[in-house]
């Protein structure tokens, strides 16, 4: 299938998406449908949108979300850990725990997370006190200041099997 074929196929399939959220929507709902394809250079993947509103009311909107939501972007996730592991820098020695959000290592592990890491010196950090490793009853939500590893929801959704858990330090 060609990059315009796949295209068309896209557009129809958001079409068909979109009569279904306009079903669902109280009436005075707008939406905006957004896709692109992963991993693209800029160009080569081309952003499609489908929306019940006109063209510029549902830029307006977006710019005004994005302009909005710029400075706080991400604090309104909710990110669900459920356990969490040692690591320690080889090189100047800090000792800090990283949070495991739900899905990397445990049950229901859908990836693994690295052994060794980058500490925010440039050294390099390793899993420590393997049986000091936290496993809580019950997933907990994420604190601003808690170093985590962030489930790879990319690798996931390309069924890519080396996905590994992504370290976000605070
Ligand atoms: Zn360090």
């Amino acid at each position: 299938m060609n990059k315009d074929e796949l295209e068309e196929e896209v557009k129809e399939k958001l079409q068909g998406i979109a009569k279904q959220i306009k079903n669902e929507l109280p009436e005075d709902f707008a939406f905006i449908l957004l896709t692109c394809p992963f991993n693209k250079k800029p160009n080569e993947g081309q952003m499609m949108y489908v929306s019940n509103a006109n063209r510029d009311d549902a830029v307006k909107a977006m710019k005004e979300f994005i302009q909005k939501t710029k400075n706080n972007y991400g604090n309104d996730t909710k990110i669900l850990v459920h356990g969490a592991m040692q690591y320690r820098c080889e090189k100047c020695g800090k000792e800090w725990r990283m949070w495991l959000e739900v899905g990397v290592e445990g049950e229901n592990k859908k990836m693994p997370c690295p052994f060794s890491i980058r500490c925010k010196c440039g050294g390099l950090a390793q899993h420590i006190n393997w049986q000091d490793d936290i496993w809580l009853p019950k997933p907990i939500l994420l604190e601003e200041k808690m170093s985590y590893f962030q489930l790879d929801r990319k690798g996931l959704n390309n069924h890519d099997s080396n996905a590994c858990g992504i370290p976000v330090l605070k």
